[in-house]
């Protein structure tokens, strides 16, 4: 547990174990964090946000140099920070080094660059009076992420939260804890000031509700299940009006009209789907594909799933590793027994690979129904719905028939129907004959039970701001 730039054992003296889930075997016992672990965080971030500490003298542009130097040593440790991640995770080596590892260094240069442009603005108000907006930090964030993109999620919450001069106590996923605690030694050895960063390994219900009911902690930033999303909103509620962000689950529809390039049309599906074992909150789990080109479609995207490689993360040739614990995949293999059993057919896949750890064939699941369990709940694992849709007329209907809105994906190379589906669709990110592209630059959140508020971008960052109005008498106002 990671407090003050210094390693505590946790208060109970209680640790847990966390799990390599290509192999089923444990790693290590890692403290585990709970709430009086969390309430010792706290305080230290809150020492650490006190007026005229040394974090909130520093100037803007040194906490930018102090988050430029993460990101390089991220990137000089970016072997040994991939390797743990696909170790702890189970996903391919080569998608931790080359999507989450160099994606977290991005996103922290990205926000360094932030640090000195946080201006507010003057305003002309009626009166005798001047007036200007500060854009001031937080205070104490709160940050509960999931075990998906470990270091990803940790990179997404700290680098706008330190831009603006917040101070952080995250939780890490119980499930793979380990990357985020290198981080910790990384923001250490890059000087951040004791209690600016504080890392806490543990389980939700404990560590994870101390914080987002934690009187002294100012806002939370919450990635995981909508259902634990509604308990975070609800704690601020019952607690002190904390500010809550949420990026939560989704059920995104990726349609694929008739004239679309094929060959694109398969590989975006067949990447927007099988993506880190589908464990994406993005992944394209309901393909809506024009009744012309269908059984074309199912044969070709039967082909592409079969050719995938399943197993060893560590090899460089393997596409899917293993899914993230033994509850996740019985989870989805109880899904795919729903498929068939709703009346879905089952193309390919649908089977464990065998042996240790917890692998699952590509799965592909033909004349799925709008309604099918299979097309409504998220199911977080390499699973493949595909719809047959006539006509344009109920497509954007039954592509928004979901709670959730995370994002939407259409290929085609009419420019009408792209933009007709992307101004109709109701989701927070739309992609053209793309998928699973995300940038630093560029906002990132969900409409309806997919969350609140936006990460990445100019917009993430008012999630982590309060904005001040000050006014000034003045003895004679000129426009
Ligand atoms: P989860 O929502 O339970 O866990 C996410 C994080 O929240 C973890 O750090 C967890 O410890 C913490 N948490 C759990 N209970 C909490 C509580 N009461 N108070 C505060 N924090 C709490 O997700 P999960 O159990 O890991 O996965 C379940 C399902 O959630 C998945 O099958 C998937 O559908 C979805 N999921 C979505 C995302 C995403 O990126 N949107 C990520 C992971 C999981």
């Amino acid at each position: 547990i990671f407090i003050n730039n210094e390693w505590h054992n946790s208060v109970s003296g209680k640790t847990f174990p966390t799990y390599n889930p290509a192999t089923g075997k444990k790693i290590a016992d890692v403290q585990e964090g709970d709430k009086a672990d969390v309430d010792k965080a706290v305080a230290a971030a809150k020492e650490a946000f006190k007026l005229g500490s040394p974090w909130r003298r520093m100037d803007a542009k040194d906490r930018g140099r102090l988050l430029l130097k993460l990101a390089d040593l991220v990137e000089r440790d970016q072997v040994y920070l991939a390797s743990l991640e696909s170790y702890d995770n189970g996903k391919p080596y080569t998608a931790a080094l080359y999507g989450d590892i160099a994606g977290s260094a991005a996103v922290l240069r990205y926000y360094a660059g932030w640090t000195d442009k946080l201006q507010g603005k003057t305003i002309p108000v009626s009166g005798d009076y001047f007036c200007y907006t500060r854009h001031e930090p937080v205070g104490v964030c709160g940050q509960i992420i999931p075990w998906n993109f470990p270091v990803m999620m940790l990179s997404w919450k700290w680098g706008p939260a330190l831009a603006c001069g917040n101070t952080i106590v995250i939780k890490l996923a119980e499930q793979t804890p380990l990357t985020g605690l290198y981080m910790a030694s990384l923001a250490k050895e890059a000087g951040f000031p004791p209690g600016v960063i504080n890392v806490i390994p543990g389980y939700g219900h404990t560590a994870g509700a101390a914080i987002s009911n934690h009187p002294d902690v100012n806002k939370v930033a919450f990635t995981g299940s909508t259902e634990i999303g509604k308990l975070i909103l609800k704690a601020s509620a019952e607690s002190n009006l904390k500010r809550v962000t949420l990026e939560l689950g989704g059920k995104s529809p990726l349609i694929v009209f008739n004239d679309a390039d094929l060959d694109v049309a398969i590989e975006t599906a067949n990447l927007g789907v099988y993506a880190n074992m589908g464990q994406c909150c993005t992944a394209a789990s309901r393909t809506f594909v024009s009744a012309d080109i269908y059984d074309e479609f199912i044969k070709r995207a039967k082909a592409r799933a079969e050719k995938q490689v399943v197993g060893n993360p560590f090899d460089l040739k393997t596409d899917l590793g293993s899914q993230i614990d033994e509850e996740q995949y019985k989870k989805i293999l109880q899904y795919i027994e729903i498929g068939q059993k709703e009346g879905a057919r089952l193309v390919t896949g649908g089977k464990p690979i065998g042996g240790e750890g917890y692998f699952i064939q590509p799965t592909i699941f033909a004349d799925v129904k709008d309604n099918m369990k299979i097309a409504q709940e998220e199911i977080f694992g390499p699973v493949m719905s595909v719809i047959k849709f006539d006509s344009m007329q109920d497509l954007v209907e039954k592509a928004n028939n979901t709670i959730y809105g995370l994002a939407a994906a259409v290929v085609t190379k009419d420019l009408d129907k792209a933009l007709y589906v992307s101004n109709h669709i109701r989701a927070g990110t739309v992609w053209v004959n793309a998928y699973h592209v995300v940038d630093p630059a560029a906002p990132f959140g969900g409409f309806k039970q997919s969350g609140l508020g936006r990460e990445l971008g100019e917009y993430g960052l008012q999630a982590y701001t309060e904005v001040k109005t000050v006014y000034i008498r003045v003895s004679e106002k000129n426009s």
